[in-house]
C-alpha cells in the first residue's frame, strides 16, 4: 500500500524533513489515499497535469512544480502553487515576478542549480549562482521570494559522485542562507534520498519509492 510505504519511510526520518510525494502519471486516486492521511505536500512536473490535478483534487493541497518551467506557462500556474523548484533563469524569475505582481501574489521559489555534470540538466550553474547571490540583484523582484536551492544528483550508483554534488550545493546553501534568508535545501529522490539528507537536505522530492514504478 502507498500508505504504509510513506509511513515506513516518515518513520526514519526527522520530522523536520518535508517529504513532497511526486505524483506525476499516477491517479488522484493515489493522491487521494496519502492525503486522506495527512499528507498535503505533492509535486508534479508537467503544467498542464498540475493544473489538471489542482482542479480536481482537494483546495489545501500543497502543489510543488519541480519540471522545467516555460515562461509562456507561468501564468497559469501562479494563482495556486505553493513552491516552484525548478527556476533556473533570470528571464524565468522575471516572468514570474511580472505575472505575480497581476494577480498580486508573492510566490516563494527555489533556484535550481547544475549540481550534475550530465549536460541534459537544467540549472544555474555554480559561477552565475554565485554572482546572483552575491549581488543584490534578486531584491529587485517584489512579487518572488526565493527560498532555497534545488538540485538532482547524477542518475549514478557511485555514492561518492552523489555525495560530493549533495555536499557542493549544501556548502553553497550553507554560505548564503543568511544573506538571503533561505530556508529549503531541495535535494534527494527516491535512490539518493539518504545520501541527500546525510548533506543537509530539508526536503525530499520522493516519487517511485511512495507511488510505485512510472511507465
Ligand atoms: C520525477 C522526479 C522526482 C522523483 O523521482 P523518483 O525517482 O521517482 O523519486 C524528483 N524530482 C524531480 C525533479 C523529478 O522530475
Amino acid at each position: 500500500m502507498i500508505r504504509s510505504k510513506l509511513n515506513q519511510i516518515k518513520n526514519n526520518i526527522a520530522n523536520s524533513i518535508t517529504i513532497v510525494a511526486v505524483s506525476k502519471t499516477k491517479p488522484a486516486s493515489d493522491i487521494m489515499e496519502l492525503y486522506n492521511h495527512g499528507q498535503f505536500h505533492f509535486g508534479e512536473n508537467k503544467v498542464q497535469e498540475l493544473i489538471l490535478k489542482s482542479e480536481t483534487l482537494p483546495k489545501d493541497i500543497k502543489w510543488h512544480m519541480i519540471g522545467h518551467l516555460q515562461r509562456n506557462k507561468v501564468r497559469t500556474i501562479l494563482p495556486f502553487i505553493e513552491l516552484i523548484h525548478s527556476v533556473d533563469s533570470i528571464r524565468l524569475i522575471n516572468k514570474i515576478n511580472q505575472e505575480a505582481k497581476i494577480i498580486n501574489r508573492k510566490i516563494n521559489i527555489l533556484l535550481q542549480v547544475k549540481i550534475s555534470k550530465e549536460i541534459s540538466k537544467y540549472g544555474f550553474d555554480f559561477n552565475e549562482l554565485e554572482q546572483i547571490l552575491n549581488s543584490d540583484l534578486l531584491k529587485d523582484f517584489d512579487f518572488v521570494n526565493v527560498i532555497g536551492l534545488m538540485g538532482m544528483a547524477t542518475f549514478s550508483n557511485n555514492e561518492t559522485v552523489i555525495e560530493n554534488e549533495f555536499n557542493t550545493l549544501n556548502n553553497i546553501y550553507n554560505r548564503f542562507k543568511t544573506k538571503h534568508s533561505f530556508k529549503v535545501l531541495s535535494m534527494g529522490m527516491s535512490s539518493d534520498y539518504i545520501i541527500a539528507l546525510k548533506n543537509g537536505s530539508n526536503m525530499l522530492r520522493l516519487g517511485s519509492i511512495i507511488f510505485g514504478s512510472r511507465n
